[in-house]
């Protein structure tokens, strides 16, 4: 997938602004709040319907602007397609358009431009709790297998009403019936959890690993290692076989969740361990390492989506160059050499010999 230029009147920072891309490295170079991150968030919108930072369209509209359009040329699948969408400042909803053709919903533009962005939150992932790393699993596998987000949709829900009829249990004691129906269902549904969960952190893992090593020049080894519900022996095994390890550690934990009144049986607490040379990252994992292997593992992300569907989607890198070493650096500039990347970064005097240096002040091109 390549986006060839973007066209933006209004977006943020942007009174008017057109450039054209290069198909490999575009490192996007200015000055603090310059406007650098929100020419990612304007290419995020278009991909995605919705920008990383906010969730209110309002704020993406140039300040006291009536409206905001933002549009691109996407090669993809062989074909050219122009993105185009249209925010309101009044109350009117967003326009969306495919190639000139309105579109009632985002879900029509689907599959046009995907893009996998880093930022700099996401090194919270491998820093913070188990809720970030099964959310990263959870994000991928929702787009690329329909029967995950199925199952996690109703897993959830099973959860939720589980978890109500435990805490409701000395007021409404006639609830506890309910609980052998939930288990079965979140055993089934738990059990298409676990097992894509598995598959997809074991290529991951491989992908991310390589990676990683050719980003550490070879001194650093990524391990993932995925952590589920205790009585599953092999999480990558046939569903049938963890649902009924997961059925077993139901029965086991019976007592437990009665009467400390909680869920405490199935993946909603799946986890991933990440370490770097056996170490575990959490606890010893340095700035540049953390960043690295977050690096590493959204370019596995893109590689396994490319697998999936053919196209290798874009990269967006916001402010990954801080806190690397030069050799670090040269790789995030110089060496993804496959597919199209966005970089931004304040330092003038970085380069790339493989794409388009473009420089931003106050929301103009340079
Ligand atoms: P840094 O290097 O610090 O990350 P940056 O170049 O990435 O900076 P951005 O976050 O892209 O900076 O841009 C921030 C600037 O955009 C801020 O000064 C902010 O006030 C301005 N801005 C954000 N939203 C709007 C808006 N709706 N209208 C006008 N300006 C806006
Ligand atoms: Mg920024």
């Amino acid at each position: 997938m390549v986006i060839q230029n973007l066209f933006l009147q209004g977006f943020r920072n942007y009174e008017n602004f057109q450039c054209d891309f290069s198909s490999g490295v575009n490192l996007i170079v200015g000055q603090n709040a310059q406007g650098k991150t929100n020419l990612l968030e304007a290419i995020c919108y278009l991909s995605r319907g919705a920008a990383f930072r906010t969730r209110k369209e309002a704020e993406l509209i140039y300040f006291g602007a009536d409206f905001a359009e933002l549009s691109a040329v996407v090669r993809s699948y062989g074909r050219e397609q122009t993105l185009r969408a249209v925010l309101f400042a009044s109350r009117r909803p967003r326009q969306l358009f495919l190639s000139g053709v309105k579109k009632s919903s985002r879900e029509d533009m689907d599959g046009v431009l995907h893009t996998v962005l880093f930022c700099p939150e996401d090194l919270m992932v491998l820093k913070k709790g188990a809720a970030e790393r099964r959310k990263l699993l959870d994000d991928a596998l929702c787009q690329l297998r329909p029967k995950y987000a199925r199952a996690l949709e109703e897993y959830k829900r099973l959860l939720a009403q589980k978890s109500a009829a435990l805490r409701d249990r000395i007021d409404h004691p006639k609830m506890l019936e309910l609980l052998p129906d939930y288990n079965e269902r979140m055993a089934q549904t738990g059990a298409i959890l676990i097992t894509t969960r598995a598959k997809y952190l074991r290529h991951l893992a491989e992908l991310a690993a390589a990676h990683h090593a050719a980003f550490s020049g070879g001194s650093e080894r990524l391990r993932l290692n995925y952590q589920t519900v205790s009585t599953v022996t092999e999480p990558t095994a046939p569903a049938l076989e963890v649902y009924a390890q997961l059925k077993e550690h139901q029965q086991s934990h019976y007592r437990a969740e009665v009467e400390s009144m909680q869920c405490l049986s199935g993946p909603h607490k799946d986890d991933f361990e990440a370490a770097l040379n056996d170490l575990p990252m959490k606890a010893f994992a340095s700035q540049g390492q953390t960043r690295t292997a977050a690096i590493s593992l959204k370019l596995a992300e893109r590689d396994l989506f490319e697998t999936d569907t053919g196209e290798l989607p874009v990269l967006l890198l916001d402010d990954v160059l801080s806190e690397l070493d030069p050799g670090r650096q040269d790789f995030v500039l110089n060496r993804i050499r496959n597919g199209q990347v966005f970089i931004t970064c304040c330092e003038q005097d970085k380069v790339t010999d493989i794409g388009k240096t473009i420089h931003i002040q106050q929301g103009r091109l340079v």
